[in-house]
């Protein structure tokens, strides 16, 4: 039955999950119960909830009376921890420094944790769970599961808190380690000044003494061919010597056009997963984790009120419930639906219109059962460019939005897409009654 459960998660998930989650999975019997062993407590959580339910099918349909189930970790290596191992014998970075009179290092300091983006106040749910429970593996066991650890997503959906969080945690499994968070564009900005006053080798012994090396937002190296060069090498150097790294962008890796195909093809060594705009459940649950840190308990109905008009992404749901604590503050008032719907009016009204064509591009990938990223990427295989013809013409009918606007809307496209989707979606829901019926169902979803 195992070989059979296998099978089939093989054909129904992504590769990257089904090898990260399904395969090391082991299975066997003992004294009349089914012993499900998992490398890890992470991996076990995900699978308990994630894929149980098909586990079960699978063994209802392969016994008559389905055996009790058992769950085992195998507990972790020591040995699968170089980083901790290696940790106290290197040298740290400031003797190398002191040694060189007057050249304080240029490239020691940045990139610092901010503490206060832990695991701990970061809210889980659908849209996040997979990148969740990588990124609290990885921070276990830096160096030796998922490495790199690429995860990408819009903006404002948590990459950034959750990239944080790892080194937040690594660092508080091992204080000694050494940890460096950089935005990309400081990155950039450090090989420019290496590259200017001569200092590579003193970049080089920075970045590649680092135990643990967070890059944000690496599509801002596109294009950067010296960057791109230098980060190849830091890259290979800690990844040879199990260090672990952990990228993220706003888009897939091999959609970051402008970077050299050798690094797109190592960001797929490791582990790649998405973080997806948060569900309305999910949105309630942030706003009353960010209430509870800022030490009141949020009424559910506000809550509620506020994730259903503000659904873009986190960023601005923070946002607008801070616009609604110093709005009932100042006017010494309850915070009610009513004081939110006030305090947020004008962020309302001129929201209204780009809500909706998120809206519209959310409510068309659900229905195709497709990632909203993939949909607003430039891929063009055809279980994506129908979904993504059918949103452009929804939102040329449903908006006011301009086609340039709408194209832009679609991760840059121009307006002659534009206008080609809509007069495919035309032809198509004329020859086509199922296209029809599709296109009348999301018309209603969306209108209704
Ligand atoms: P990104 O880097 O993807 O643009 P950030 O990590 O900067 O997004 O997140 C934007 C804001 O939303 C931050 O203040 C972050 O703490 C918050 N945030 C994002 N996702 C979550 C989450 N799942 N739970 C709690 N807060 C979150
Ligand atoms: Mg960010």
């Amino acid at each position: 039955f195992w070989d059979t459960c296998l099978r089939s998660f093989e054909k129904s998930l992504p590769p990257q999950q089904y090898n990260s989650w399904i395969k090391p999975l082991v299975l066997k019997s003992e004294n009349g119960s089914l012993i499900l062993t998992a490398p890890n407590s992470f991996t076990l959580k995900l699978v308990q909830e994630r894929f149980m339910p098909e586990i079960n099918r699978q063994a209802s349909l392969a016994y008559s009376h389905v055996p009790p189930f058992e769950f085992r970790i195998i507990e972790s290596d020591p040995a699968n921890k170089p980083q901790e191992a290696a940790t106290p014998k290197k040298v740290a970075p400031p003797t190398t420094v002191d040694s060189k009179p007057k050249s304080e290092s240029s490239f020691r300091g940045y990139g610092k944790l901010n503490p206060s983006l832990t695991f701990d106040n970061f809210v889980t749910g659908k849209a996040n769970q997979l990148a969740f429970a990588a990124a609290t593996q990885v921070a276990e066991l830096p160096g030796a599961s998922y490495n790199p650890l690429f995860i990408y997503g819009g903006v404002g959906l948590g990459k950034t808190h959750l990239v944080q969080a790892i080194g937040n945690q690594v660092r508080a499994n091992n204080p000694q380690a050494k940890i460096c968070y950089m935005h990309a564009e400081r990155y950039v900005s450090d090989v420019v000044r290496a590259y200017q006053s001569n200092k590579f080798e003193e970049f080089k012994q920075y970045y590649h003494s680092l135990d643990i090396l967070l890059i944000d937002d690496i599509q801002f190296f596109a294009g950067k061919a010296k960057t791109q060069e230098e980060f190849f090498y830091a890259f290979n150097t800690l990844i040879d010597s199990h260090k672990q790294v952990i990228l993220t962008s706003d888009t897939f890796p091999k959609e970051i056009s402008g970077l050299e195909s050798r690094l797109v093809s190592r960001f797929g060594w490791g582990l790649t997963v998405a973080i997806e705009p948060p569900e309305l459940e999910m949105r309630v649950a942030i706003l009353l984790k960010k209430a509870s840190l800022g030490g009141y308990v949020l009424d559910e109905a506000v809550a509620f009120f506020i994730a259903k008009h503000v659904n873009s992404n986190v960023r601005e749901l923070e946002g607008a419930l801070k616009r609604v604590e110093a709005y009932a503050k100042f006017h010494r008032r309850a915070i009610t639906v009513e004081t939110a719907k006030e305090a947020l009016k004008d962020i309302l009204i001129a929201q209204s219109r780009q809500i909706s064509i998120e809206n519209i591009q959310k409510t068309v990938a659900d229905y195709y059962r497709i990632k909203l990223v993939d949909m607003l990427s430039k891929k063009r295989t055809r279980n994506l460019t129908r979904p993504r013809q059918m949103a452009m013409s929804l939102a040329r009918e449903i908006t006011s939005m301009s086609l340039p606007e709408i194209g832009h809307a679609f991760g840059g496209k121009d307006h002659s897409t534009v206008i080609h989707a809509c007069k495919t979606v035309e032809s198509l829901k004329a020859e086509d009654t199922t296209i029809d019926a599709d296109y009348k169902i999301l018309l209603q979803t969306l209108r209704g």
